[in-house]
């Protein structure tokens, strides 16, 4: 029994490892678009339903044309990189929901809120580009499908652990459930969440910059983010995002790259 979990998580790992677009890294997933994305478009239904849409007219459409452009150069990359059906079931939807929360997400398959909250820190369009550019990324990128993944995964090792020490004391089974549950969270769960931060920013400059605008403000606006964050933030270590410094100094570093990408698509910048 204990072997057969062990063989069992192997065997999906292996079966379930998929590459990333524009990182081109190794990924477990094995939730297909035609798992998660119904369920995604529900869950966005639902939400719609239950929260109040903007009715600022002008805003909305600045959302819709921001998430547009990314669409458009979402698209653009993957036809230019030989995977010009990557976005065949993605149903594509913005809005721009009454809530002063900072916030923002794109669900699988494309389903996008903007809170009206986050406007004053985005402060332009090509403010809002860099949050929904990153937000986008997240949903292209598969973050969602990648974590639910690594939690079943996770989910057989505890079994698998639980095995393991059946012969234990009670106590030592305790402890070693802990100790893998705090392990499997620090030394796992959360770097890969903070890796999957990190991932969404560089991939959502890029993108931003195919649209056409300029990746330079991405260290602008999470500059202005840290600037509100003071006081409140978690250490790096036990938090899902990277610290602002860290953040920033990476945005700064990479803004140069994703113009350079962005020529190839006749998109050329000032600076
Ligand atoms: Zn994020």
């Amino acid at each position: 029994m204990k072997k057969l979990v062990l063989i069992t998580a192997v065997f999906l790992s292996v079966l379930a490892c998929k590459k990333t677009p524009f990182t081109n890294r190794t990924q477990l997933n094995f939730m297909g678009n035609n798992t998660i994305f119904p369920q995604s478009f529900a869950a966005y239904n639902q939400f719609l339903t239950a929260h109040e849409i903007a009715k600022d007219a002008n805003k909305q459409a600045m959302v819709e044309r921001v998430g547009q452009r990314i669409a458009a150069a979402a698209q653009r990359y993957f036809e230019a990189n030989g995977q010009k059906d990557y976005l065949k079931d993605y149903k594509w939807e913005y809005h721009l929901v009454k809530d002063e929360q900072i916030n923002a997400f794109c669900m699988p398959g494309g389903k996008i809120v903007v809170y009206t909250g986050i406007l004053p820190i985005t402060e332009t369009e090509e403010g809002l580009a860099v949050v929904m550019g990153h937000e986008v990324s997240h949903a292209l990128l598969n973050h969602g499908a990648e974590r639910m993944s690594m939690g079943t995964i996770q989910q057989i090792g505890q079994v698998g652990v639980a095995l393991a020490t059946a012969n234990g004391t009670p106590k030592q089974q305790q402890m070693w459930m802990t100790a893998y549950g705090l392990g499997s969270q620090i030394g796992v769960m959360l770097p890969f969440s903070r890796r999957d931060e990190s991932e969404a920013d560089e991939v959502g400059l890029r993108l931003m910059a195919i649209a056409g605008y300029n990746p330079d403000e991405g260290a602008k606006l999470w500059k202005r983010m840290a600037a509100m964050n003071k006081g409140q933030k978690p250490p790096e270590m036990m938090s899902t995002h990277p610290s602002d410094q860290t953040r920033i100094a990476k945005l700064t570093a990479y803004a140069p790259k994703a113009k350079e990408e962005a020529k190839k698509y006749g998109i050329y910048f000032n600076n």
